[in-house]
């Protein structure tokens, strides 16, 4: 069967029957999920969305944990407002959770503001980031975070935390400023 997701703006193809795609949503936990199991009759889009979500690309296994550490040490250090920047994303702390963003804005009309791209979450539990560039990203900073987020001072001139301009020359050095340093653990 050949289905289209206008809000996903995608085509796909889905194998399944109805049938194989209830007994897979009998087995998510979101509620998404629950709300299209327990109805008996499914619109056209709510079939797609069924047929979707029990096939949706297993989310990424990669394991993030020293980037991971990176933000839960610091707030284990007591830091507020804990944002790491690196060459291709942000790392920011947000009620307990680590997102994912870009160092573009755009308009967001769930905040009516201008807010940084998101793509997602990196967890203990789970990551929710798709974008396959991203991801790389990810990978790459992961493998040694503190490299990459001084990589990113540096060549930005910025505050890898904070993103304020680094002006002594020890700090453009380490990419990242000395109050952030010791606040972040990073010293
Ligand atoms: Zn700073």
């Amino acid at each position: 069967m050949q289905f289209h997701l206008e809000s996903k703006g995608i085509d796909f193809t889905s194998t399944l029957t109805d049938t194989q795609v209830r007994e897979r949503l009998s087995t998510k936990r979101t509620e998404f999920a629950q709300s299209l199991y327990n109805r008996r009759e499914w619109s056209d889009k709510q079939r797609a969305w069924a047929h979707y979500i029990v096939q949706e690309q297993p989310r990424c296994a990669f394991d993030f944990s020293p980037l991971l550490r990176m933000i839960r040490s610091a707030q284990s250090k007591g830091a507020k407002r804990i944002t790491i920047r690196f060459t291709d994303f942000i790392l920011k702390l947000s009620n307990d959770k680590i997102a994912v963003l870009d160092h573009q804005t755009q308009y967001n009309p769930k905040f009516d503001a201008v807010t940084n791209i998101f793509y997602g979450y990196i967890g203990e539990e789970e990551t929710t980031v798709t974008n396959p560039s991203v991801i790389t990203a990810l990978k790459l900073a992961s493998a040694d975070p503190l490299s990459a987020a001084v990589e990113y001072g540096r060549a930005s001139g910025s505050c890898a935390c904070c993103g304020k301009k680094l002006t002594d020359e020890q700090s453009m050095r380490l990419g990242i400023g000395p109050v952030c340093a010791k606040k972040y653990g990073l010293a």
